[in-house]
């Protein structure tokens, strides 16, 4: 008979002598401060009565548990009694059995709790995953002292320092589960009746205390591949130290004393840089979502089906986004030729995913079903949403829109994935503004997961939204920012790049800034980016500014390069030269043009510091972050971090451009702009002027939030 003993999100009922605690609190059983009170009185009351012989612990939403509070780390109450590595302990160490019923993702925390019980059961949907790691912390709950109990070293270091989550079939298969269940329907049921079989069994509860570990030659032979594997040279090298440190614990220390060792470590890595930043961008992750015009009383439109418009390099990238997902995608050209060369070229890139094994055959199959290509926008009468992905000019965009406008039924949301004109413009051909909006997906589109999401001035909220969840549909990071010339990211990137040619004028050489960079962290240097993305591309989204009327020597070395027809990666030749198997080399040539363009524009070549190139890209580029922020094109100073993270490889381990400005002080910065106004004659008082974003911050002494 089920007696309930509480409404609140943790349930316990009595099924038999059984004691059932679920955790019913959604969307993810996160074990927040209330949840763990709860929990734990639960726990507590089942194991004080007299009648009960085993207690099943499982969770009533989706998940299993996907742990911890991150938020709770800052904010205190991860340490606020009772925390969870002293609750874990506390099941571990019951004399009354206990099993987790694992119904689905079991994550940090979660499977920390799991590893607690002395016996799990999981559904064919229950997975493992510590992803401390990922965060750059280890597992803080006792993970790294119960897990190599549980499955030995090996499998234990593999998935601490992986991350990664593993299957319920791996997991039986490694004996993190003791039993499986592959039928959905009876898995309570079947929990149950295993537990009611062990009871009668007289099972043993399985006290992590009392399993001893042997430090044999294959576990030393384990901890030290591991260590070995560890570049000197990775960010995240000291976490993994750690993570190898705490599990060789388990080994050599009984399990208290391996759990304090493990919350030692765990509180150096809390305190390192690189954590801070990581925890940083999660809850990056967290506030993006949070957009003010889109509460919860906004509709969203349900999208069924998509076109995009202009089957070029964009245009595939994006339309595999939505036939991926089973989506019915439309790819319209206005050449045939071009349509019929991306469906083509869609089916071998997804084949390639195939035999990569990146994608499923059914996934496979679903995208080519889903995905037609048309010349005329006759066949874009019933989408939900179009996405044009033309050329880069407000004339070919106009007349795309007009089009659009009176092709598309009145509901249909029409998006630009312009990367620098005026989204408000482009609203203005239509007869729908509310319904237009930009989409700026970042190349290649099918696999980059940021997305600028552009609300102009008239797009509802409605549209705003709709838009919104498709992408995070489509697994995409989207940051909705206002409009400006290049949004968010090309604004930043302006004020970065055109540092970056300059001192190639002035006597940098194009790889010592790309080293200067790649030593920064980012995963690319900057001239490299655009050799990748094309001098061509780069020319025309300058082709709106007006910087050369200030600056005569404005992006010469680009427009000269472009003139000479050297695109990029593209062509063979662009700032750096390529051979046939694609390898970069530098090419004497553009020393030539750059020495003899320096001496046209008056500008004095000289040695230019690593120092002075990190200096002039980075600060140039926070002080327009900064401008943004004062001008509210961006949201918060975080969502600018998460676009140069995600979208230009900013080291992440620094935590992007604003959360590095604010880690070494915006007084600094505002002195180096200073400074470099000063130094670097007309040129500096151009271009180095703090802007009133950075002044702000500067004399209140404030940060970027
Ligand atoms: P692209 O030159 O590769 O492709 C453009 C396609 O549009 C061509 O196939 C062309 O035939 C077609 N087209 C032109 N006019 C048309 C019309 N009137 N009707 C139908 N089709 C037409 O260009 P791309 O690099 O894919 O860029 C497309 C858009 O995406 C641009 O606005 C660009 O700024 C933006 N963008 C590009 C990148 C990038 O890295 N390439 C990144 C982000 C955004």
């Amino acid at each position: 008979m089920a007696n309930s003993a509480s409404s609140t999100p943790v349930k316990l009922e009595k099924i038999g002598s059984i004691a059932l605690i679920s955790v019913n609190h959604a969307p993810a059983n996160i074990l927040s401060l209330p949840l763990r009170r709860e929990l734990l009185s639960c726990f507590l009351q089942a194991e004080g009565d007299t009648d009960v012989n085993a207690i099943v612990i499982t969770s009533a939403v989706n998940i299993f548990s996907a742990g911890a509070d991150i938020t709770e780390i800052d904010s205190g109450a991860a340490y606020t009694a009772p925390i969870l590595p002293d609750i874990l302990d506390r099941i571990d160490a019951s004399s009354t059995l206990c099993v987790a019923a694992i119904n689905g993702a079991a994550i940090g925390g979660g499977m920390e709790l799991t590893l607690a019980c002395d016996y799990r059961v999981g559904g064919s949907k229950a997975a493992f995953q510590l992803p401390e790691i990922t965060l750059g912390l280890l597992p803080g709950a006792g993970g790294t002292q119960r897990l190599p109990r549980i499955t030995g070293a090996r499998h234990a270091l593999n998935i601490i320092l992986s991350g990664k989550s593993v299957s319920a079939e791996f997991a039986r298969d490694i004996d993190l589960l003791d039993h499986l269940v592959m039928d959905d329907e009876c898995f309570l049921e079947d929990a149950i009746a295993f537990t009611q079989a062990l009871v009668r069994s007289n099972a043993p509860v399985r006290d992590c205390r009392f399993i001893g570990l042997e430090k044999c030659p294959e576990v030393r032979g384990q901890l030290e591949l591991q260590r070995e594997a560890i570049a000197t040279a990775a960010p995240d090298r000291v976490v993994k130290s750690r993570c190898i440190d705490a599990v060789e614990a388990a080994y050599d220390l009984a399990l208290p004393a391996g759990i304090e060792l493990e919350a030692q470590l765990f509180r150096e890595a809390l305190a390192e840089p690189y954590a801070q930043a990581m925890r940083y961008l999660f809850e990056a992750e967290r506030s993006a979502k949070h957009i003010p015009e889109m509460d919860s009383s906004v509709p969203a439109m349900s999208i069924e089906k998509v076109a995009v418009i202009g089957a070029g390099s964009m245009g595939r990238g994006i339309a595999t986004n939505f036939s991926s997902l089973g989506l019915p995608t439309i790819i319209v050209d206005r050449d045939p030729d071009a349509v019929e060369k991306a469906l083509q070229h869609i089916e071998k890139s997804c084949g390639i995913r195939l035999e990569k094994g990146l994608l499923d055959t059914t996934t496979f199959k679903r995208a080519m079903d889903s995905l037609v290509g048309a010349t005329t926008y006759d066949a874009v009468g019933d989408v939900d949403l179009v996405i044009e992905a033309v050329f880069e000019d407000l004339g070919v965009k106009q007349e795309v829109f007009v089009e659009l406008d009176k092709h598309c039924k009145q509901e249909t949301i029409l998006a630009t994935n312009t990367s620098t004109l005026n989204v408000n413009a482009i609203a203005d051909f239509t007869t729908r503004p509310d319904k237009v909006v930009g989409l700026h997906f970042f190349n290649p589109a099918d696999r980059m997961r940021l997305l600028e999401v552009i609300r102009g001035k008239r797009t509802s909220a409605s549209t705003l939204k709709s838009v919104f969840e498709l992408a995070r549909a489509i697994g995409k990071l989207p940051i909705v920012v206002n409009v400006c010339y290049g949004f968010v990211a090309n604004r930043m990137l302006e004020p970065f790049a055109r540092e970056a040619f300059r001192m190639i004028l002035e006597g940098a050489c194009p790889e010592q800034v790309d080293r200067v960079l790649t030593d920064f962290g980012f995963s690319m240097g900057v001239v490299s980016m655009y050799d990748l993305v094309g001098l061509d591309v780069a020319y025309q989204a300058r082709s709106v500014l007006s910087h050369k009327e200030q600056d005569p020597g404005y992006h010469a070395l680009m427009d000269e390069l472009y003139a000479l027809k050297r695109y990029g990666r593209k062509t063979g030749l662009g700032i750096y030269r390529y051979d046939t198997t694609g390898k970069k080399h530098s090419d004497p040539q553009v020393a030539v043009i750059a020495t003899r363009l320096a001496s046209e524009l008056g500008i004095r070549r000289r040695e230019i510091s690593p120092q002075e190139i990190l200096e002039r890209c980075l600060f140039t580029l926070i002080n327009e972050g900064a401008q943004i922020l004062e001008e509210k094109i961006a949201y918060r100073a975080s969502d600018c971090d998460l676009i140069w993270v995600n979208g230009f490889g900013f080291p992440n381990w620094r935590g992007g451009p604003l959360h590095y400005a604010n880690q070494i002080g915006i007084p600094v910065i505002h002195r180096a702009l200073l400074k470099y106004r000063e130094q670097l004659g007309d040129y500096g008082r151009l271009w180095y002027t703090p802007s009133v974003g950075l002044e702000k911050l500067a004399t209140t002494n404030s940060t970027f939030q």
